[in-house]
């Protein structure tokens, strides 16, 4: 049984607990809303603020002329309309804000929320108000609780911007960008394509990625094999994908696109690829021309008559035709990296004179970076016969720097030994053989002309007339005189070198052109003739003729002023040796 003293005071002592329970109660309800980030106030039934969190109070502080308006006691349901009466035009936030607000003070909502921008001098802030009725409680209260939004509201439009960036990025690229599902039960899908999907494949986006079939129908059916075959064996890899494939729309043109991607694992057994298609048409149609072309150039190269060699920057043959094979008697084994100025190539200028090294075609383009057109070289080849080329020599640049010669030679040893024989009629005397009074008068000149040049060369020239020649055509007729004529040339060439110049300027009158002979030496050459010619008499048919020459020497000055002076002194040195009984050599 309980004492009654202690019954009395039970009451009072419960009083005084509830009282301390009610208080620490409200402590507790005030640290949570202390603790809360969010704006909050309590109001009562009339919009009258009975109670502020932290936030509340911070904020109402920061901003000018909100603390008294805000705090408790203030009508937060007046505060609301006096701003709403100070916005011109009406803010349709705040016009919301409010009616929704009365509505729940009244009753009849028992909450809402909205969004709401706070224009500030600094920046716009945005903020959320959640208004609720607070259920169970009498007097009725309303919980206002706004929370800043602007960093929320910033990221996102941050990332709008970013994705209008992409979406602009992924429209103004060329080709399209794509993903594709590789599913664990090994379906393809793409989930997504970039707007340029349209222009490979006459598709929209959202079209490319809801039926499948619609591009496969742009895609053969052995392409669609090979497309598949190298997308799974990448993925199974974990490699790059690359593909090309030809695709026609319908009623569009072929193209070929080129598909690269990167796949990455997106879910047990499944696959994403992300890359994009690029329409590479053009450059597959330059492929394909290249190739056509570089192989008719293959086939005429192959076929064609004229010979041709590349060299590289030393002069070294690189490639060869099998016509240069044919006319240089040589294998293409033989004439890879055989240099052109190798010496074993015995090259000749039409006049018999060597080819020297520097002007050969390839060295001067080499040299000069420029063509070098129809040079007449005459080569003797490994079995010992001469072919007459005419070379023409083609520079080839790579990015604006020499990089190759080009030759192409024909043959036209027919054309230069018909020259050839021309020249030689043109400028032999038809009976002896000898040079024309013509042509060696030509070859004087040109020897005056390289006295005049270097004066300290000593060359001569020499006439040689046939003693009482009229008496041989009176006594043996004319055909013996003839036979005589020729017997005095063969003599004088056999007495003679190969440079010197034999030729028959008159009648029974003979010239000899002597380079580089002083005029000693001619006088000992004129005299082993005149021996010669007096001692080996000409025999036709049955007759022996005798024969004797008179014979006059000049040296060729640089000063004559003519090469006609030098041999008019030799002819008066011969004349005075007829006046003084023939047979014999005189030097003027
Ligand atoms: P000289 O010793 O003074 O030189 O007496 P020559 O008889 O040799 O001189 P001349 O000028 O009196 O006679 C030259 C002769 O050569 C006259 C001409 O008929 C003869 N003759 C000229 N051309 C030819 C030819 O092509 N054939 C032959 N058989 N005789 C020719
Ligand atoms: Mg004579
Ligand atoms: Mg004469």
């Amino acid at each position: 049984m309980s004492n009654p003293d202690q019954r009395l005071k039970m009451p009072a002592a419960k009083a005084l607990c509830s009282a301390r329970g009610r208080e620490r109660s409200a402590h507790f309800e005030l640290s949570v809303l202390d603790a809360l980030a969010a704006h909050v106030c309590v109001l009562d039934e009339r919009g009258i603020i009975i109670k502020v969190n932290q936030a509340w109070r911070r904020f109402a502080e920061a901003n000018e002329g909100c603390a008294e308006r805000c705090s408790e006691g203030s009508n937060y349901l007046s505060v609301c309309e006096r701003a709403l009466q100070n916005t011109a035009p009406p803010e349709p936030a705040l016009q919301s804000f409010l009616a929704q607000l009365r509505l729940v003070l009244a009753g009849s909502l028992n909450e809402f929320q909205l969004e709401y921008s706070c224009p500030s001098p600094q920046q716009v802030r945005w903020f959320s108000v959640r208004v609720s009725r607070v259920g169970g409680v009498n007097p009725p209260l309303v919980v206002v609780a706004h929370d800043s939004v602007t960093e929320l509201k910033l990221v996102e439009a941050a990332l709008r911007t970013h994705e209008a960036e992409l979406l602009d990025l992924a429209a103004s690229m060329p080709g399209a960008l794509f993903r594709l599902l590789v599913r664990a039960t090994g379906e393809l899908q793409f989930v997504y394509f970039s707007p340029g999907i349209e222009g490979l494949f006459g598709l929209t986006p959202e079209q490319a990625c809801g039926d499948g079939r619609a591009l496969l129908r742009c895609v053969s059916q052995s392409a669609r094999v090979a497309c598949e075959a190298s997308l799974r064996k990448a993925v199974a890899a974990g490699q790059t994908w690359e593909h090309e494939v030809q695709v026609c729309a319908p009623g569009g043109v072929p193209k070929f696109l080129h598909a690269k991607a990167t796949p990455k694992p997106a879910g047990p057994g499944e696959w994403l690829l992300t890359g994009v298609l690029t329409d590479v048409s053009d450059r597959i149609q330059a492929e394909r021309a290249l190739k056509t072309s570089t192989e008719a150039f293959r086939l005429f190269f192959e076929t064609m008559p004229q010979g041709v060699l590349y060299h590289d920057l030393a002069g070294r043959i690189t490639a060869a035709n099998p016509a240069a094979c044919e006319l240089l008697g040589l294998s293409l084994e033989q004439l890879l990296g055989k240099s052109s100025f190798d010496s074993t190539w015995h090259a000749i200028h039409e006049d018999g004179s060597e080819f020297p090294i520097e002007q050969h075609p390839v060295m001067e383009t080499l040299r000069t970076a420029r063509s070098v057109r129809q040079v007449v070289m005459g080569l003797c080849l490994q079995d010992g016969s001469l072919v007459w080329l005419q070379v023409n020599a083609t520079p080839l640049f790579k990015c604006g720097d020499l990089a190759e010669v080009y030759t192409s030679f024909e043959d036209i040893t027919e054309l230069v030994r018909t020259r050839q024989e021309l020249h030689r009629q043109a400028s032999t005397d038809y009976l002896t053989g000898a040079a024309n009074r013509r042509h060696f008068m030509e070859r004087l000149q040109a020897e005056y002309g390289r006295i005049q040049r270097r004066p300290e060369l000593s060359s001569c020239v020499v006439t040689l007339d046939l003693d009482h020649f009229k008496q041989i055509n009176d006594g043996f007729g004319h055909a013996a005189g003839d036979a005589v004529l020729r017997h005095v040339t063969l003599l004088m060439r056999l007495g003679t070198r190969p440079l010197d110049v034999v030729g028959r300027i008159g009648g029974e009158e003979f010239a000899l052109l002597l380079p580089d002979t002083s005029c000693e030496d001619a006088q000992a050459l004129a005299e082993r003739l005149r021996l010669r010619i007096e001692q080996n008499p000409a025999q036709y048919r049955q007759a022996i003729i005798p024969v004797t020459v008179s014979i006059g020497i000049s040296a060729i000055a640089s000063a004559d002023g003519s090469p006609e002076v030098a041999l008019m002194r030799s002819d008066q040195a011969m004349y005075s040796i007829k006046r003084n009984g023939r047979n014999g050599v005189g030097l003027a």
